[in-house]
């Protein structure tokens, strides 16, 4: 069946993507290809000695480290990175792990319109795309501005080799749920779905082999190329019910990212499934099974990943509140949200049940 529709534009940012073992060693080159000189490395506190790896490496050309990066870019952290940056003279930033160190690169950039580098240790995809998600008093808001998209992407599989295996597979889960719920976007396009079914492909491929075998380079640098997939469609396309029901489990239970992905990801394609069946009829056909929510299902468990919020810390006594915040406003889904199938939903995510359509 053909992708293509008439009408289509494809308007994609210039942003250049580097993939390979060691490319990391070239961060210095891409400092002076944006015209810079004084680079500050950021980083989460865990990976401070890796981050001063890439200062050292950078000699004359780093300005400092800032390894504050935390989970969800809270305001007061970019606040202090943004102060401790001008206090450097800095005119670039290096970006140097998940999400969360990505998304505190962004958050100074679009404080300062400095230019970013971005070095992905995850799967997470924020790297590929021009949206920013920030927390202030417990809440989580999200904006898309062209100034937050990193200028260049450096993908370099040695550095994945050391994300530990439960994080490496509910990363994976994470990634591929940007690609999901691309494929029944509302608006998606050719290139978005092809990027994302290939994006699933990859991973599918080359996930099991890297539970079996968390070294194995080229594997890794496989899940690196699926994860720029997946990334570059959330940045093209909308999200529906899945990363609605995700960012308020995170921003309100304080549930931890890429574990509360891997575990709605299944139900929320079941409770979708029946409304767009064509748009995920190739995520059952290459994952081998009867139904998109039972293939990923499958894979997920597969992989071991956790199956139940309530493994996550989640109380049952929560799924009322956590139903009503997703329900509070309102966003395209392709089937229309009813209050008591979602609650259904978080209850079989919850207990750990199966995906069922609803
Ligand atoms: P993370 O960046 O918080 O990292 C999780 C933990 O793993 C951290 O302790 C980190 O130090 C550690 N870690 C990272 N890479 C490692 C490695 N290679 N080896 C060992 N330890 C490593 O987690 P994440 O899931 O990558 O990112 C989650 C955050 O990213 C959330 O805040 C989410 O909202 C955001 N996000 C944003 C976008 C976007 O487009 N704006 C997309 C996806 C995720």
């Amino acid at each position: 069946m053909s992708r293509f529709c008439a009408g289509f534009q494809p308007d994609a940012p210039v942003v250049q993507v580097r993939f390979g073992p060691g490319e990391r060693h070239s961060i210095g080159e891409e400092v002076q290809n944006l015209g810079c000189a004084r680079a500050l490395v950021l980083s989460s506190p865990d990976q401070e000695p890796a981050a001063r790896d890439v200062a050292a490496s950078l000699g004359d050309l780093a300005a400092g480290v800032f390894a504050g990066a935390r989970m969800h870019t809270p305001v007061d952290t970019s606040e202090e990175a943004v102060a401790y940056a001008k206090s450097l003279s800095a005119d670039c930033v290096v970006s140097f792990g998940g999400g969360s160190t990505i998304g505190l690169g962004k958050a100074i950039a679009l404080r300062t319109g400095l230019p970013q580098i971005a070095i992905p240790t995850t799967y997470a995809g924020s790297e590929a795309t021009p949206i920013l998600g920030q927390s202030e008093g417990g809440v989580k808001t999200t904006l898309t501005d062209p100034k937050v998209q990193p200028q260049r992407i450096i993908y370099d599989p040695e550095l994945v080799a050391t994300l530990p295996i439960g994080m490496t597979v509910t990363s994976g889960l994470n990634a591929i749920a940007h690609a999901a719920e691309a494929l029944y976007a509302r608006d998606r396009n050719p290139l978005s779905s092809s990027m994302a079914l290939e994006g699933i492909r990859q991973f599918a491929g080359a996930l099991p082999r890297v539970v079996q075998s968390p070294g194995e380079i080229g594997a890794r640098g496989e899940t690196l190329y699926a994860a720029w997939l997946c990334g570059a469609v959330l940045g093209q396309v909308g999200m529906s019910l899945h990363h609605k029901l995700c960012h308020t489990l995170g921003g309100s239970f304080d549930l931890p990212h890429a574990q509360t992905h891997a575990i709605i990801l299944p139900h929320a394609i079941a409770y979708n499934e029946a409304a767009v069946p064509d748009a995920l009829a190739p995520v059952a056909e290459l994952l081998r099974s009867d139904s998109a929510s039972a293939g990923l299902h499958a894979l997920a468990r597969t992989l071991g990943a956790p199956l139940a919020l309530k493994d996550l810390g989640l109380r049952e006594s929560d799924l009322d509140r956590a139903t009503d915040l997703a329900m509070e406003r309102q966003y395209w889904n392709p089937r229309p949200l009813g209050a008591r199938h979602v609650r259904q939903l978080l209850q079989n995510a919850w207990a750990g049940s199966p995906p069922e359509p609803i």
